[in-house]
C-alpha cells in the first residue's frame, strides 16, 4: 500500500513565499518515482499579511490545527516594515518550536560541489558534519531581572536553566545521530572553565551518556576554541552538540563556513514524534531581495530532503540531495546570482526538479 504523509505548508513572509513552491516541486518530482504520496495543506498564517488582517500571527487554534500533521514545511517569517521582528518570531515560529517540543535544532554543515567556501582550498567532502542545538532551555530561560533599575546600583541577572531531562534528551539525540554515521564521533561544546556550575553539569551528563555508547569517540572543546576550530579544522567534526546559546552561534557559523546562507537547511525536531517536526531553510525572509526572483531555493529544497529523511523516506531524501549536487556541479548560468549565475528562483528550482525526475 502506498504510504501517505500529511504535510502542513507555511510559506510565511518574504522570500519564503518564493522558495517554498520550489521545495514542493522537488518533493513532487521525487514522490512521483517513489512509493509514497504527499498530501499538502497550505496555511497563510505566520505572515505579515495574516497579521494585518487579524492583528496576530496565528489563529487561536493553531496548536490543534497543526498537531496532527506528519511534518511542517516552513519558509521564513519576518517583515520588519509591518511587524517588529521579535513580535513576528515569538508570535509564530517560536510558538511552534516550544508548543511542539521541537527540542533538537539540527543543521547539516556540508560543502556542496560548485560552491566556494570562504575557507580557502576546501573541497566537497572535506566538510561534512551536523550541529545539534538544544532548542528549549539553557541560557535562553527568561529567568532573571533587574534590581535597583535606573540607579547607579543597577544589578542585572539572567539565569541559565538546565534540567536533567532537557540535557539528557538532547545528548541522546546527538549520540544516536553519531551512531548512525560512519565516523561515529561526537564533539561537545562546553565552557566549564569559566561557567562553573551549569557547564560542568553539562560535561558530567555527556560523560555519563557516553558510557552507553561505547563505540562513539567523544571529545569536548571550550566554545571559544571550538569556534576557531570550525574555521581552522572543519574536517575534525562529525556531530557537534551544544546548549541553546552555544548551539545558536555554532549553527550559524557552520553553514557560513560552507558558503552562502542561501543553501543551508535545518530541522526543528521532536524526536519522539508526538508532535510534527518543522523543516525550514536557515536563511530568513530576506526583505532586501524579495520580489526580485533571485532568492536561492537550495536551502528550502535541501530542507525538503531532510523532511523526507525524518519521515523515513531515506531513498527519496537522498535523491533530492543528489539532484541538488548534480545541478550545482554543472554550475553555470542556471545558478542564482548569489552563486555567480544568472538564474532565478524558479529556473533553478525547475532545473533541480527535472534532475530529480530523470535520475530516479
Ligand atoms: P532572520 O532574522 O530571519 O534570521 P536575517 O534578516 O538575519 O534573517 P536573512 O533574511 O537570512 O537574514 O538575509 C541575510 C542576507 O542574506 C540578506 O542580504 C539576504 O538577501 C541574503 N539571503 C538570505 N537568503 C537568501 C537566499 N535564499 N538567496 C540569496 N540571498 C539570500
Ligand atoms: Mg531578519
Amino acid at each position: 500500500m502506498t504510504r501517505t504523509h500529511r504535510i502542513a505548508v507555511i510559506p510565511g513572509d518574504g522570500i519564503g513565499v518564493e522558495t517554498v513552491p520550489e521545495g514542493i516541486k522537488a518533493l513532487d518530482a521525487v514522490a512521483a518515482n517513489h512509493d509514497f504520496e504527499l498530501e499538502y495543506t497550505e496555511y497563510d498564517f505566520a505572515s505579515a499579511n495574516y497579521w494585518l488582517k487579524h492583528g496576530k500571527m496565528l489563529p487561536d487554534n493553531w496548536f490543534d490545527e497543526l498537531k496532527g500533521y506528519d511534518a511542517i514545511f516552513f519558509g521564513a517569517v519576518g517583515a520588519p516594515d509591518v511587524v517588529p521582528d521579535h513580535v513576528s518570531l515569538w508570535g509564530s515560529l517560536l510558538k511552534f518550536r516550544r508548543g511542539f517540543d521541537q527540542y533538537a535544532n539540527v543543521r547539516p554543515v556540508r560543502l556542496l560541489p560548485g560552491i566556494k567556501s570562504p575557507l580557502a582550498g576546501r573541497l566537497p567532502g572535506d566538510i561534512d558534519f551536523y550541529v545539534v542545538r538544544e532548542n528549549t532551555e539553557g541560557e535562553y530561560s527568561s529567568v532573571g531581572g533587574i534590581m535597583f533599575p535606573e540607579t547607579d546600583r543597577e544589578i542585572v541577572m539572567q539565569e541559565t536553566v538546565m534540567t536533567r531531562t532537557g540535557v539528557d534528551r538532547i545528548l541522546k539525540y546527538a549520540f544516536e545521530l553519531a551512531e548512525s554515521r560512519e565516523r561515529k564521533h561526537l564533539t561537545s561544546a562546553t565552557k566549564s572553565n569559566g561557567i562553573s556550575i551549569s557547564m560542568p553539569y553539562w560535561d558530567e551528563r555527556v560523560k555519563e551518556m557516553s558510557a552507553k555508547y561505547p563505540d562513539i569517540s567523544v571529545d569536548k572543546f571550550h566554545i571559544d576554541i571550538l569556534t576557531a576550530n570550525f574555521v581552522l579544522h572543519p574536517d575534525w567534526f562529525d556531530v557537534v552538540v551544544a546548549s541553546n546559546l552555544f548551539g545558536d552561534i555554532l549553527s550559524d557559523l557552520g553553514p557560513a563556513c560552507t558558503g552562502t546562507i542561501g543553501v543551508a537547511p535545518s530541522g526543528n525536531i521532536n524526536p519522539e514524534r508526538i508532535y510534527p517536526s518543522l523543516f525550514e531553510p536557515v536563511h530568513g525572509s530576506a526583505p532586501d531581495i524579495v520580489g526580485k526572483g533571485i532568492a536561492n531555493p537550495v536551502g528550502q529544497i535541501w530542507s525538503a530532503s531532510m523532511m523526507l529523511n525524518h519521515l523515513g523516506e531515506h531513498a527519496a531524501g537522498a535523491a533530492i540531495l543528489e539532484g541538488i549536487e548534480r545541478v550545482l556541479t554543472r554550475g553555470g548560468d542556471a545558478l542564482t546570482p548569489d552563486l555567480g549565475g544568472s538564474g532565478t528562483t524558479i529556473s533553478l528550482g525547475a532545473e533541480i526538479a527535472t534532475e530529480i525526475s530523470v535520475a530516479t
